[in-house]
C-alpha cells in the first residue's frame, strides 16, 4: 500500500548499480553447504554462519566473529550479508508502532511496520491472558501493479519484485531492534507493499526460511499472507497445504464496486476468489481471513453488509473491518465508528464473524507505503484532482451497479500474465 510513482515524480539522476551478489538470508537450503565445500571449508561452518544470520541478525561480515578471517573475506566476496542499505525508522502511537523505510541497493524504497501489542488481562492463575506480541508487516514487492485506488502503494505503481533475501532482511532488521530491548518477533504478516501472490516463488522461499527451526524458527501458524485475489496463486497455495493463514483483501462483495476498489477483480471476479478461498479452507482446515477496508458512503452501506454476509455465510471465514487510512489522492474518508460497529453487527446477524481492527501508525504516515510516497514528494495538484475525479466517476457508476467495461491497466495485465502462480 503506497503513493504515486517515485520514478514518475522525481527523476533520479543516476540509479545505483544493482549488487548482483545474492543475499545470505535468501540462500535456499543446502546452498551454504555447497559453497563451503567448493571453498574447501568444513561443513560445520554452515551452522555458524546460519546462526550469525538468524540468531545474531548480523548486518556486516565483521560481526561474524566465530569464523576465520579468510572465510569472512570469501563470504564478503560472494554474498551480501545484508540487502538493505539504510533504514529510517519513525515511531508513532506512543511507541507502539514503528514504521521503517528501507533503502535497497538499487535505490528502491520499501516499507515495513513493526507493531507492539502489550500483554493484556489477567487469567485466574495471575498470568496475562494475551501474551505480549510483536508483529511485523513486510513488503513483497517495491510498489504494486494492482492499483487499488485507496492504497498508497497502488498509486506508486509497480517497481519490481523483491528478492527472497530482501523480504527476509526486513524481518532480520526488526528482530535485531527487538533483541536490543530483550523481545522477540512473534508474528509476520505479508501486508506491506506489493502483491505477494504475484511474487509467489520468493514469498514461499521466505516463508520456508521463517518457519525453518534452523533459520528464523517462527511457527508457520504465526504468518499471514494477504492477497488481493490472484486466483491461480491461491489454488497453488492450497495444493501445498500451508500452515500459514491466508487473508483475502475483499473490500467489496459486488463485482461492479470491486472492479473499481480492487482492479484485479476484472480478471478474477468475486465469486471466483471466494470459491478458491472456500476450497483453501476446506483442504487446509484453516480459517480464511477477509480484509475489508471501510470507506464512507462507498462500500459501507447495509446493502454491502448483506451482500458480504450472503457471500460468506457458512464458510470457514472471518472478516476484519479496517477503517480506511486517509490517502492524499482520493476524496474518500474512513467510515465513522458507529457505521463500522453497525456494519459488523449486521454481518454477525447474517451469520458471519467480524472484528473491527484499529488502524496503527496514522501519525507515522498512515497506511504502509506513505513514507515512500512522501519521499517522492507531492504529485502536482492537477494530477491529484484528475485522479480524484476518475475515482469518483468510477465509484458512482459502480454504486449504480454498472459493471466496469475498462480492461486491466497495461502494467497489471503484464504483471498477471504468466506470473500468477499457474503451474
Ligand atoms: N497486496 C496485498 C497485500 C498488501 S496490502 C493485498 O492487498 O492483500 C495489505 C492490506 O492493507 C490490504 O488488505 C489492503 O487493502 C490494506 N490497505 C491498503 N490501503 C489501505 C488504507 N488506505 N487504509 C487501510 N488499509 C489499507
Ligand atoms: Fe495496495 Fe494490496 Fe491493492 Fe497492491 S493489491 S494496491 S498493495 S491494497
Amino acid at each position: 500500500m503506497i503513493e504515486p510513482s517515485t520514478a514518475a515524480r522525481v527523476p533520479r539522476p543516476s540509479k545505483p548499480a544493482p549488487d548482483s551478489r545474492p543475499g545470505l538470508s535468501g540462500l535456499p537450503d543446502g546452498a551454504l553447504e555447497a559453497w563451503l565445500a567448493a571453498e574447501g571449508q568444513p561443513a560445520y561452518r554452515a551452522k555458524q554462519i546460519r546462526d550469525g544470520v538468524w540468531r545474531q541478525n548480523i548486518v556486516a561480515v565483521d560481526e561474524l566473529r566465530t569464523v576465520p578471517a579468510r572465510l569472512r573475506e570469501g563470504l564478503e566476496r560472494d554474498f551480501r550479508v545484508d540487502t538493505i542499505a539504510t533504514d529510517e525508522v519513525s515511531v508513532s502511537d506512543k511507541g507502539l508502532t514503528e514504521k521503517t523505510l528501507h533503502l535497497l541497493s538499487d535505490g528502491a524504497l520499501i516499507e515495513s511496520v513493526l507493531m507492539h501489542y502489550p500483554a493484556r488481562g489477567l487469567g485466574e492463575d495471575g498470568r496475562p491472558e494475551h501474551r505480549e506480541r510483536h508483529t511485523l508487516c513486510i513488503s513483497s514487492q517495491a510498489g504494486c501493479a494492482v492499483g487499488c485506488p485507496f492504497c498508497a502503494t497502488g498509486e506508486l505503481g509497480f517497481g519490481r519484485d523483491l528478492e527472497t533475501a530482501e523480504i527476509l532482511d526486513q524481518v532480520r532488521h526488526a528482530a535485531r531492534r527487538l533483541a536490543e530491548r530483550g523481545a522477540r518477533l512473534t508474528n509476520v504478516v505479508f501486508m506491506g507493499m506489493g502483491e505477494p501472490l504475484l511474487n509467489l516463488d520468493r514469498v514461499l522461499e521466505a516463508v520456508a526460511a521463517l518457519s525453518d527451526p534452523r533459520r528464523f524458527g517462527l511457527g508457520a501458524r504465526h504468518v499471514v499472507v494477504s492477497t488481493s485475489g490472484v486466483v491461480p496463486g491461491i489454488r497453488r497455495l492450497t495444493a501445498l497445504n500451508p500452515q500459514f493463514t491466508l487473508a483475502i483483501s475483499l473490500h467489496a462483495a459486488r463485482d461492479p464496486l470491486r472492479d473499481v476498489l480492487v482492479p484485479i477483480n476484472r480478471r478474477w471476479p468475486v465469486a471466483e476468489v471466494v470459491a478458491a478461498a472456500r476450497d483453501h479452507a476446506r483442504v487446509t482446515g484453516r480459517r480464511v481471513s477477509y480484509e475489508y477496508v471501510m470507506i464512507s458512503g462507498v462500500n459501507d452501506t447495509d446493502v454491502d453488509a448483506d451482500a458480504l454476509a450472503g457471500l460468506l455465510r457458512g464458510d470457514l471465514a472471518h472478516v476484519n473491518l479496517i477503517p480506511m487510512n486517509p490517502v492524499a489522492h482520493t476524496p474518500w474518508q474512513a467510515s465513522g465508528p458507529q457505521r463500522v460497529t453497525q456494519f459488523a453487527a449486521r454481518l454477525q446477524q447474517g451469520g458471519v464473524g467480524a472484528t473491527v481492527r484499529r488502524n496503527r501508525g496514522q501519525d507515522a504516515g498512515a497506511a504502509c507505503g506513505q513514507l515512500a510516497a512522501d519521499r517522492a514528494g507531492e504529485p502536482p495538484a492537477l494530477v491529484v484532482a484528475h485522479r480524484r475525479e476518475v475515482i469518483v466517476r468510477q465509484s458512482e457508476a459502480a454504486l449504480r451497479g454498472d459493471r466496469s467495461v475498462e480492461r486491466l491497466p497495461a502494467d497489471l495485465e503484464s504483471a498477471v500474465a504468466g506470473r500468477a502462480g499457474d503451474r
